[in-house]
């Protein structure tokens, strides 16, 4: 009672209230909240949840108190904050992964794959490595601090020089046999050069990189797919992937940082840095980013990968430190599931709170809809957002989410935020449970239930035209060059493009400048399936596009294909009379 009548003054005087005081009072309300919520009852997820945000509560006053001379909350209540992280990290079991998907052959590795200590505060990683040199009675110990790529673990093994072998690190002891994938992977060398060991194990990571994480979403966005939320999540899928064409049409990145086995007549590299060199020598992809320090420089050099790595092309979690020399490495061996010689420093997600002002809906080409999120504007990692998808309505019904909540958001893999949780506890009277509109907001046409989604199933609606000449124009598509969103936009509202095939009636006058127009015109002699999968036909992929190109190889036979739907047949006339003049390769010239 008393803890409710605290957030209710505190909730009265924070709407009255601005700026600093507003804010003052609001973390004094989240205060309260935390002090009387305790860390009982909550479930394993929930207290997950939990200590991450309590390890980025306290390093955020950490910084505010020490660095800025600014503390927000006095000193017990930081105590309290410190118990309750305490406590909590007590409870929680450690938990080792495991990566196989049932898919695949398992493979045991002849050395485990272990997997790293982590550390979560400078204390902890001090601690750790204060034991290190302890043990070893050594102080002037080096350290290599190398990126945490945020990828899947990855062992692959060359015997006489040849990739023989690529294995998940499954539960560490056993995983899955990907090699026919790896071998797609065009970073990874498929033959070392002469003078290699007889047998040699490199260790590393799978990943994405943000260029092309972006890029496949951008794709499966026009597509009316669901995007990745996290390069990591779309990096084990593709790994994962049954069909190793599909794993080459992604473009993996893989890093190598780590020895298994190793046999041959010369002994392996004595330290970490001349390893990084042999596999550069080698042509394995390596860590390009490397600090070299003793144990007094960690935590700086720690700090300032921290402040650089937003600018990175690539996701990582956090930082490995290890000891540099193999056999000081070798000396202090492995405990249970962990080496004694290397730790992983985490970094908390960023994470901020902000008021949740609308839910809005998005149309894609197919009519699905999408719910967004529009926000009060936060920063985080170094850029303003105002908007969130959410993904779909369920996603609004599991997050118990109401208009006017206050919400966390998170960016998922420094690029999509998200949201991840409600202050129930700020939750106000005035908040307002999300009311489905009857009607698409583009159109006004009725929606149509689809399960427990909705459609709008009016073909000639705006915002389908738009994602429909959006999605031909993509290099999903045809790949016109120039011929982007915010140009279509344009051209839709002056009436220029009223639909897919208007894109070969333009001409400079509409205000498309010649490169463009360039652009469009060799897109009129386009692979027949090329074009097919760009009209995107429902139900038909990329595979069936394929297949009905190689069936029909003209237009003027597929127009008269009885697979068509009269509206794909009708689109596919309008293409012709625009000037399309598409077919399988080499089918025009034979003629
Ligand atoms: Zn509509």
């Amino acid at each position: 009672m008393l803890k409710w009548r605290a957030i209710c003054i505190c909730r009265v005087m924070a709407i009255s209230l601005s700026g600093v005081i507003r804010r003052w009072f609001l973390t004094l309300a989240l205060l309260v909240v935390l002090i009387g919520l305790g860390s009982q009852g909550l479930s394993a997820a929930d207290s997950n949840e939990r200590l991450i945000w309590l390890r980025a509560e306290i390093a955020r006053h950490d910084e505010l108190y020490f660095k800025k001379a600014a503390p927000e909350i006095t000193d017990s209540e930081y105590d309290t904050l410190k118990r309750e992280l305490r406590t909590l990290e007590k409870t929680q079991q450690p938990v080792m992964g495991d990566d196989r998907s049932g898919d695949f052959a398992t493979q045991r590795h002849r050395q485990p794959m272990l997997s790293l200590e982590k550390a979560y505060t400078a204390e902890e990683l001090r601690t750790f490595i204060n034991k290190a040199e302890r043990t070893l009675r050594r102080e002037d110990v080096v350290w290599v601090i190398e990126p945490k790529f945020d990828g899947l673990a990855i062992s692959v093994t060359y015997e006489g020089g040849n990739l023989v072998r690529a294995v998940t690190r499954g539960n560490g002891l056993e995983g899955d046999d990907v090699t026919a994938n790896v071998l797609t992977i065009t970073a990874i060398p498929r033959q070392l050069p002469a003078g290699a060991p007889a047998v040699v194990e490199v260790r590393g990571e799978v990943f994405i990189d943000y260029a092309e994480f972006a890029r496949i979403n951008v794709e499966r966005d026009a597509a009316g797919e669901e995007s990745f939320a996290h390069p990591r999540n779309l990096a084990a899928g593709t790994l994962k992937s049954k069909d190793p064409a599909e794993v080459g049409k992604r473009r993996l990145s893989a890093v190598f940082y780590g020895l298994g086995v190793w046999e041959g007549a010369e002994k392996p590299p004595a330290t970490q840095q001349a390893l990084h060199a042999r596999f550069k020598a080698w042509g394995l992809p390596g860590v390009d980013k490397v600090t070299v320090v003793k144990e007094a420089a960690v935590w700086s050099a720690v700090e300032e990968f921290g402040r650089e790595r937003s600018r990175l092309s690539y996701p990582t979690d956090g930082v490995v430190v290890k000891i540099d020399s193999r056999s000081e490495q070798l000396e202090l061996g492995a405990g249970e599931d962990a080496p004694r010689w290397a730790v992983a420093y985490k970094f908390a997600p960023e994470r901020v709170a902000t008021r949740l002002k609308a839910i809005t809906l998005q149309v894609g080409r197919t009519g699905a809809i999408t719910p967004v999120a529009e926000l009060d504007p936060v920063k985080i990692g170094g850029t303003t957002i105002t908007r969130a998808t959410l993904h779909n309505l369920e996603e609004i019904k599991r997050r118990d989410l109401r208009v006017g909540d206050f919400v966390y958001v998170e960016k998922a893999g420094e690029i999509i935020p998200a949201i991840v949780g409600v202050d129930l506890e700020l939750r106000g009277s005035e908040v307002k449970s999300y009311v489905l509109p009857e009607k698409c907001p583009e159109c006004g046409v009725a929606f149509v239930r689809e399960g427990t989604s909705v459609r709008c199933a009016n073909n000639e609606c705006g915002a389908q035209v738009r994602r429909r000449i959006e999605y031909f124009a993509s290099p999903s598509g045809v790949g016109i060059g120039g011929l982007g969103p915010a140009l279509i936009d344009t051209l839709v509202a002056k009436k220029k493009l009223t639909g897919v095939a208007d894109i070969y009636r333009l001409r400079s006058e509409d205000g498309v400048s010649a490169r463009v127009l360039a652009e469009i015109e060799k897109s009129r002699r386009v692979d027949l399936a090329r074009l097919i999968g760009a009209m995107g036909l429902p139900g038909v992929g990329k595979k069936g596009a394929t297949a009905l190109a190689v069936r029909y190889r003209t237009l003027d036979e597929l127009v008269q294909a009885e697979e068509l739907s009269e509206e794909s047949r009708t689109l596919l006339k309008d293409l012709m009379a625009a000037g399309v003049t598409s077919s399988v390769p080499g089918v025009l010239e034979k003629k």
